[in-house]
């Protein structure tokens, strides 16, 4: 067996389960290895029936002794219902609507169930509702289910979770000797197991002799055993290597164009400027010039707060490099985003001749044509899009400088795309997400960072309110007044994934009783993700134009949206929502020389942590410094959603939970870097598992 051996040549994977593991990303063998379990359970020894307590989570082995289906009066849903004892007592489990598991479970076999039992209606026995369950072979497989700390996974396909135990169990038996491929150097420093061992301890682990099970079960659940830290090290240690080398290969291939700035240039860049730039911006601007008249490439990360004015610093920046007779491109997450740009960045050039082009999948016919033409000649200057402007077809002559705006939006994969629509050009990526400056510099270690650190002058900060559900009539009024003197409020909804449908009525709902009910008076919009583009865009231009006052919205809002006019916002349900989306939301006002109020409305008065939390909302509005309480309070996890498909994917790591190793790793990188002098200095598995890493998330890496 070898690492990359096809998972089809595993034993126990025929071509039939070969096709499933394959559709779920699982092509070779170590792409089966570092399948991880979603959690361990602790079946060295299973607790008796007898000795089950309600709400308390438990695993027991016992025999089925009686199956049946019901369907219950009311609503009707099927149940099927299993009677299990362990010769201590007897239980029941109940699943819902699985109709097929009575064609599985059957009386007399051996199973284990994994679940916490409640009291039944008549509080007198316990139940399992839709536990977890395997089916225990009368032969001997036993030993690698039970009696053990087993893995469980989740399903891939039809293969359930004992079918890749058992798949995994002989694969980790076979683990070739392959030379490690973390530098013996690390090994020591760290004192991490080897990767054959971590491999096999990630599915079946073990508990040290001098350790108690109790302690070694948590740190399993919390990535705190040795062999799992190095599987997080290894990982944040290739990405962190990749950086260096991304960023020395920049700076050994130079641009094929001088871009210059004299006199006349300068002219330009300043006669786009409506107002006085504040001194940050200034001086990112200065760094982000240096950048584009210096012969290496420019990879510069501009990170600003929600409204310190990155659109115009960036648009300054395309005019230094259209007047040096070249394109520039400014791709932004969406339609709504990108037609906003569009709309400010033609006024303030209206006095220049530049030609400017919108792209995005709106955009169709013959209009398409005429945009892809002109983009293709270089008559357009300029091109504000969407992710349209990195399909095939759209050709520049010449794009000398691409801006990605909110670029946790973007994939890594799709600012390269754009990237290469050019012959290497300059690249300015602009986000918001205030990380924590030390985390951005671990994160984007190949990019230069700007920061713009203020705000401009004129603006007052929004007064925030964090208020019950029983103080709504008051909240109404304070809006009323608002919009009695002409301005126009956001109300913004929760929308969860898992519960989207309900949300989504519930916003829908909410904006029906604001227009028949509340405020009949004003006119009412609802905003969300199912509308379509064109829906999007005329309810967004008629609340910009003033003819809808009060735009419901669940958060499809938050990123980007300047209606300087609306000086109200509530948030409906504050609490779901984490401190800083709730700062990006809250960033949509106050955008004007008016004051503005933000209402959090929240249930969570009976918990302190909710109540702590909002009130920092309260108390600051430094994205960044909210973003740290932020992660102080709700710790790991969270903070970074996977939303944010900017971010790098890991398999173990989570950049927040593991930041301590992420920045172990960052060093060690960089001295690993330093000392090999060039990346021909690297050890040969080293630059292997490297070139490895980069092409399994990004595609995109060429090592040498
Ligand atoms: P963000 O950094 O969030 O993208 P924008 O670029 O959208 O912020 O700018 C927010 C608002 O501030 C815009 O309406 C913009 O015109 C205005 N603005 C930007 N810079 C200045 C400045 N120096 N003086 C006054 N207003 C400014
Ligand atoms: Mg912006």
């Amino acid at each position: 067996m070898r690492l990359d051996s096809p998972i089809q040549y595993v034993k126990g994977v025929g071509p039939r389960r070969a096709t499933m593991l394959e559709k779920a990303g699982v092509r070779t063998a170590e792409d089966l290895l570092k399948y991880r379990p979603f959690r361990y359970e602790d079946r060295t020894r299973f607790r008796q029936i007898k000795d089950l307590e309600p709400d308390q989570e438990a695993v027991i082995r016992a025999e089925v002794l009686v199956t049946g289906f019901y369907t219950t009066p009311m609503k009707r849903v099927r149940i099927f219902e299993i009677l299990v004892g362990d010769g201590t007592g007897s239980l029941q489990a109940k699943f819902f609507n699985q109709v097929y598991l009575n064609k599985v479970l059957r009386k007399g076999q051996q199973v284990i169930l994994f679940g916490t039992p409640k009291a039944d209606s008549y509080g007198v026995g316990l139940n399992l509702l839709n536990p977890d369950f395997e089916i225990l072979d009368a032969a001997g497989d036993h030993s690698i289910h039970t009696g053990r700390i087993v893995p469980v996974y989740r399903r891939i396909g039809q293969l359930t979770t004992k079918t890749l135990r058992q798949i995994i169990f002989s694969l980790v038996q076979e683990i070739p000797e392959v030379e490690d491929p973390l530098p013996d150097s690390l090994l020591q420093k760290y004192g991490f197991p080897d990767r054959r061992t971590s491999l096999r301890l990630l599915h079946f682990p073990e508990c040290p002799q001098d350790r108690s099970l109790a302690d070694y079960l948590a740190d399993l659940a919390e990535l705190r055993t040795p062999f799992q830290q190095r599987l997080v090290f290894e990982e944040f240690f290739y990405f962190q290597l990749g950086l260096q080398v991304l960023r020395r290969q920049r700076e050994l291939a130079p641009k094929n164009r001088r871009i210059r700035i004299d006199a006349s240039v300068r002219d330009a860049v300043k006669k786009v400027l409506p107002f006085h730039p504040t001194a940050a911006q200034k001086r990112v601007l200065k760094e982000i010039v240096g950048d584009l008249s210096s012969p290496k490439i420019m990879n510069r990360l501009l990170q600003g707060d929600v409204g310190s004015g990155k659109t115009i610093v960036a648009l300054q920046a395309m005019v230094v490099a259209i007047e040096n007779g070249a394109q520039a491109a400014l791709m932004a997450p969406t339609e709504i985003l990108a037609e906003q740009h569009f709309r400010n960045i033609t006024a303030y050039l209206s006095g220049s001749s530049y030609r400017v082009a919108l792209l995005t999948s709106s955009v169709k016919g013959k209009r398409r044509k005429e945009t892809l033409e002109s983009i293709r000649g270089g008559e357009t200057n300029l091109v504000v899009g969407t992710h349209a402007l990195i399909q095939g077809g759209v050709e520049f002559k010449d794009l000398a400088l691409v801006v990605v705006d909110e670029q946790h939006r973007f994939g890594v994969m799709q600012r390269s795309n754009l990237i290469e629509k050019g012959d290497r050009p300059d690249v300015l990526v602009m986000t918001a997400t205030p990380i924590p400056r030390s985390l951005a510099l671990t994160l984007y270690g190949d990019l230069d960072l700007s920061v713009i650190d203020q705000l401009p002058p004129g603006r007052q900060p929004v007064q925030t309110l964090v208020k019950r559900n029983n103080e709504r009539d008051e909240v109404y009024e304070l809006i009323r007044r608002e919009l009695q003197q002409g301005r126009q409020a956001y109300v913004v909804y929760p929308l969860i994934e898992q519960s989207e449908k309900l949300d989504l009525r519930a916003a829908t709902e909410m904006a029906e009783h604001l227009h028949s009910v509340v405020f009949p008076e004003f006119q009412v919009g609802l905003m969300h993700g199912r509308l379509k583009a064109e829906e999007k865009e005329s309810l967004m231009s008629r609340f910009k134009a003033g003819e809808v006052q009060i735009l419901v919205s669940t958060t499809v809002i938050e990123v980007g949206i300047d209606v300087p006019n609306a000086t109200v916002m509530m948030v409906e349900h504050a609490d779901r929502f984490g401190l800083s989306q709730l700062h990006q939301l809250r960033g949509r006002i106050g955008r004007g020389r008016d004051k503005a109020v933000c209402i959090l409305f929240t249930e969570g008065f009976n918990s302190p942590e909710a109540f702590q939390r909002l009130d920092i909302m309260r108390r600051s509005s430094n994205g960044f410094k909210i973003a740290e309480k932020d992660l102080e309070l709700r710790g790991p996890g969270e903070f970074v959603g996977t939303r944010q498909s900017g971010m790098p994917e890991f398999l173990f790591g989570n950049i927040v939970r593991d930041r301590e190793l992420l920045e172990k790793a960052r060093a060690d990188a960089e001295s690993y870097f330093l000392s090999a002098g060039e990346v021909g200095g690297f050890e040969p598995g080293t630059l292997e598992q490297l070139a490895d890493w980069w092409k399994q998330r990004y595609g995109l890496y060429q090592v040498g």
